[in-house]
Order: C-alpha cells, then structure tokens, then sequence
C-alpha cells in the first residue's frame, strides 16, 4: 500500500460539498485539497461497468493532467431484484434533459420492483469506490458498502439522490431521515473514507 507523502491533493469532482467534505477530513493530516474546477479540468466520459472503473477513469485523468496524487469517487445503488441496478446508472436514471430529478428515478425503481413481482424486503446496497492515483500511474482503491433494503413511499426530507427510500439494516429510519453525521458514520461513503485514511494517511 502506497502512502499519501505530498501536502496538497486534487480531488476529481466539480462538486463543492464533496470537495468541503474531503477538505475536512484530510486536514487533521495538515493536507490542503484542490478542486478540479480550480484546475480547470473537463469531466472524462464514465465507460467502465464498475464503480471502481469509473473512479479510475477520473483519478487517472486528473493526475495526468495536474500532476498530482488525485482522488476520485464513483457511488451509486445496487438493488438485487433488478440485477444489481441501476448501478453505475444510478444518476442517469434521474436525467430529464433539464437536470436531475430524483422523485422520478426513485418512482422508476419501484415500478420496476413492482413489476418484477420480487417478494419484500427489496435487498440492495449503496456503494462507493475512492480511487487514489498518483501522476506515474500507480493507484489505491478503497470500495466502502452499506447494507439495507428499499422501502415505499419514500420517507424523509434530509439527504440527497436515493436516500428517502433506503432503510439501512439495524435502522427503522431511512437515509432521508437521518442527520448527514448520522448517516456519515455508517454510510458506504464513511465506510470508503475510514479504509482511505488508514491505508494511505494514517
Ligand atoms: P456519482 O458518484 O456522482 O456518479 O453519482 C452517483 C449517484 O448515486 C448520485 O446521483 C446519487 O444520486 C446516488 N447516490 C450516491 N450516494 C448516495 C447517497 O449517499 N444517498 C443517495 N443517493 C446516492
């Protein structure tokens, strides 16, 4: 396992509250983060079937171009009635040629489980994969899940994406229903993070 020795890493995303949320946990480690935005990178094509190929994909492309160590995610819901979809489609499912519209991607997952005739519970896991690149090719790839099941209607207001309509395993709330550091602890994301800092900075 390769350790993180440079004081400033690029994060691949053009989203600011991802890139807070990184900035945060790295800084105990004294690490300063850019954005990708502040580089001026483009957003590379997602080609690959896996999460952990996507975040490859953009990892490897943001230290190519900058020439620093670049971390990158890619996340997304696997629900087993459906095959494991929508996967690495989780955000296009919620596309609608004018922004993303979450309500009806979530609507669609559960038509689709309706008309699969799959019994309940509706198994599924959210997942995220942290790559972590270095500019001479070599990365670290840090897969994190959270068990749980999909449930209807959807139910809370907190969150983002999916999160009204998954119910963690050991929780009677969902997602939707949880403060973002109660949903943190235990999240595919935390999950991801912990294995990031214990093998790369700790
Ligand atoms: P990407 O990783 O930015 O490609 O997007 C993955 C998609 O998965 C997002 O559009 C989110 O809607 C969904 N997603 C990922 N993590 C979560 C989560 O913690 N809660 C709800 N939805 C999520």
């Amino acid at each position: 396992m390769r350790k993180f020795e440079g004081d400033t890493l690029l994060v691949a995303t053009h989203n600011r509250g991802k890139l807070e949320e990184i900035a945060h946990l790295l800084k105990p480690y004294g690490i300063s983060v850019v954005g990708a935005a502040d580089k001026g990178l483009a957003e590379p094509e997602e080609t690959e079937t896996s999460f952990a190929g996507n975040a490859r994909i953009k990892a490897h492309a943001a230290a190519r171009a900058t020439g620093l160590p670049a971390l990158a995610d890619d996340s997304g819901i696997e629900i087993d009635a459906l095959g494991g979809a929508p996967g690495v489609h989780t955000a296009d499912w919620a596309e609608t040629g004018q922004g993303r519209d979450f309500a009806m991607a979530m609507s669609k997952a559960h038509d689709r489980l309706v008309e699969s005739g799959a019994p309940q519970p509706w198994r599924a896991r959210f997942c995220c994969t942290l790559v972590l690149a270095w500019p001479d090719g070599h990365d670290e790839v840090f897969p994190g899940t959270v068990e749980g099941k999909i449930i209807w209607p959807m139910r809370g207001d907190q969150g983002h994406g999916y999160d009204p309509i998954f119910q963690p395993d050991g929780y009677e709330v969902t997602f939707g229903e949880m403060d973002r550091w109660g949903k943190n602890r235990i999240s595919h994301r935390g999950d991801a993070f912990a294995r990031l800092v214990a093998g790369c900075f700790d």
